[in-house]
């Protein structure tokens, strides 16, 4: 079955009856891009870019980055990059960006929180990315699509907040150095943003589901828990009605959604999110071939059922057992 599912890396991933789901890798360095390309992933549906802040003394500058991104883009060949901008703070410090001391780190100056407040990096970083994705003269004719993703968004004023630095410089570059086929989308990682899912659907281009924080913060389980943490399941039920209403607010609004957190490689799970209706799934490179494998197992009406079972659980333990059942 693994053999199999190698040999059939590169060809699109598909239910039995011909529903097509994306599968993208993520990826926390640049330079894994082509080594996810390999693996047959059609493009990048999570650059973790705080990696490379961590990798550097003092923010990289523009040009450092812009050279980074440019790399990914590069070897993705056409295939789309969805980079997330900085997501530090809480449990991933950044020793040369200090955050006063905070008695809940998890719910503390994180995320889009926390870049907000120095808006200058998240501007150097739009910019880098948006030059990174600028047409390469010579080879105008690969597309080179970028999408950007805003991590922790809670509501949609701090998704207007960064939009007004990203418009202003789409405004502002020439359009022959910069990105021409870039979207701005946010992470869905909190619960008020699923529960708010109709209005920032109708601003954002695209959502991209970050089940390790949505899990923890929907269930109040610290995902790092030495104890705790094998509770902090995906499969919980009301952590799929919050996927469920955050692809139903996306579709109504012609967005396209994923699912960049671990549920997307689980074998169990992967019915249920294509049930859902999420359009693309990210997961770690060598996952990708199986994954693939694991979408063409079933007809989409099947795991619309699957899905339906699942919304019904009382618990993710009820949800496992049904699913295993069926
Ligand atoms: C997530 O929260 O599910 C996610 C993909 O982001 P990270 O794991 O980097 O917090
Ligand atoms: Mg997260």
């Amino acid at each position: 079955r693994e053999a199999d599912a190698w040999e059939r890396r590169f060809e699109t991933a598909q239910t039995r009856d011909g529903h097509r789901v994306e599968v993208a890798a993520n990826l926390g360095n640049t330079a894994h891009a082509e080594d996810a390309v390999g693996r047959g992933a059609e493009g990048v549906g999570l650059l973790r870019t705080e990696f490379l802040f961590m990798a550097h003394s003092s923010a990289p500058d523009l040009a450092t980055q812009t050279t980074e991104y440019r790399q990914a883009i590069d070897a993705l060949n056409g295939r789309p990059l969805v980079a997330r901008t900085l997501d530090v703070g809480g449990d991933k410090p950044l020793p040369y960006w200090p955050v006063p001391q905070e008695d809940n780190p998890f719910l503390g100056l994180r995320g889009i929180r926390l870049a907000l407040t120095e808006p200058e990096v998240l501007e150097t970083q739009l910019r880098a990315l948006l030059m990174a994705a600028a047409p390469v003269v010579g080879s105008e004719d690969t597309p080179r699509p970028l999408r950007i993703m805003l991590p922790m968004v809670k509501d949609v004023a701090e998704f207007r907040a960064a939009k007004a630095i990203f418009d202003r410089l789409l405004a502002e570059i020439p359009v022959s150095e910069r990105a021409s086929d870039v979207q701005l989308g946010v992470m869905i990682e909190i619960p008020s943003s699923a529960l708010l899912a109709p209005t920032l659907a109708a601003e954002v281009d695209f959502f991209s589901v970050g089940t390790n924080d949505l899990t923890q913060y929907t269930l109040a389980i610290d995902r790092g828990h030495p104890e705790l943490s094998a509770q902090a399941d995906g499969l919980h039920p009301a952590v799929l009605r919050l996927i469920q209403m955050t692809v139903d607010a996306a579709h109504a609004q012609g967005k396209w959604v994923g699912v960049c957190g671990e549920l997307a490689s689980d074998t169990a799970a992967i019915p249920v999110l294509v049930g859902l209706g999420v359009d693309e799934l990210s997961v770690s490179a060598r996952q990708i071939p199986l994954v693939k494998a694991r979408l063409r197992e079933f007809d989409l009406t099947e795991a619309q059922a699957s899905a339906q079972l699942a919304l019904s659980q009382a618990t993710s333990d009820d949800v496992r057992d049904a699913l295993e059942a069926r």
